[in-house]
């Protein structure tokens, strides 16, 4: 099964994905956790990732298609969470599928409202050793400000600063926005409303799973 996460910033991909990928034993291949690790690592591909990143724009099409290249599993099912972003990644990552005979089973729309977008990325706090992600109100640590899981403490994203979030939601609407359509037409996408609590969404996609992928 190879299911897609599509959405705006914030609106709980990750979140989902985490989760969904434990509990259905899927590979969870989360773009933006990746570049943050080569930017973190200094590799040449974090290099040339960092400037885009950190003004909020997507990294080139070409970098992040050989990344999933070396990534993507052969067999076995994958949650891919931020990755396509554009048409043509989209086209790319067909390519790719079908050399393997394989195709995307599903695409999930994470739709959510400007307002609670903001709301989410201005409370989230992040591990910069293990990855895990909180919200000071939706999903917070059980030690105020430190990681569950390594007891690191927690930092808030440069890029979810306010004038860097408003640049990523502009950049979701003309880049990454074309691909609802692209998957509607190709009968594959399926719309989650976003805007209900972790719990909810979560259960709302694991019905949508087991009925429709
Ligand atoms: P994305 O991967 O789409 O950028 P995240 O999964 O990181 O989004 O979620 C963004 C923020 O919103 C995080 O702080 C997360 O804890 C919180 N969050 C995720 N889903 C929900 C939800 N359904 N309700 C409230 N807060 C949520
Ligand atoms: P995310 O953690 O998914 O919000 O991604 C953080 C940042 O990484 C984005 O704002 C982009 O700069 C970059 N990025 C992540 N995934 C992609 C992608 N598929 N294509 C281009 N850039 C990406």
């Amino acid at each position: 099964m190879i299911i897609v996460f599509l959405g705006p910033p914030g609106s709980g991909k990750g979140t989902q994905a985490k989760r969904l990928a434990q509990d259905m034993k899927l590979v969870h291949i989360s773009t933006g956790d990746m570049l943050r690790d080569a930017v973190r690592n200094g590799t040449p591909l974090g290099l040339k990732a960092k400037e885009y990143m950190e003004r909020g724009e997507l990294v080139p099409d070409e970098l992040i298609v050989a990344m999933i290249e070396e990534v993507l599993p052969q067999k076995g099912g994958v949650v891919l969470d931020g990755f396509p972003r554009t048409v043509a990644q989209a086209q790319a990552l067909e390519g790719m599928l079908k050399n393997n005979d394989k195709d995307v089973s599903c695409v999930f729309l994470f739709d959510s409202d400007d307002e609670v977008i903001v709301e989410r990325l201005s409370g989230r706090r992040s591990c910069p050793n293990c990855g895990a992600v909180y919200h000071v109100k939706y999903s917070p640590p059980k030690v105020d400000n430190l990681c569950d899981v390594c007891s690191t403490p927690l930092i808030q994203r440069e890029d979810d600063r306010e004038e860097v979030v408003r640049k990523r939601l502009e950049v979701y609407r003309n880049q990454t926005s074309p691909l609802v359509d692209f998957y509607r037409e190709k009968n594959k996408l399926k719309v989650i409303n976003a805007e209900r609590s972790i719990e909810e969404v979560y259960a709302d996609l694991k019905t949508a799973i087991s009925n429709e992928c």
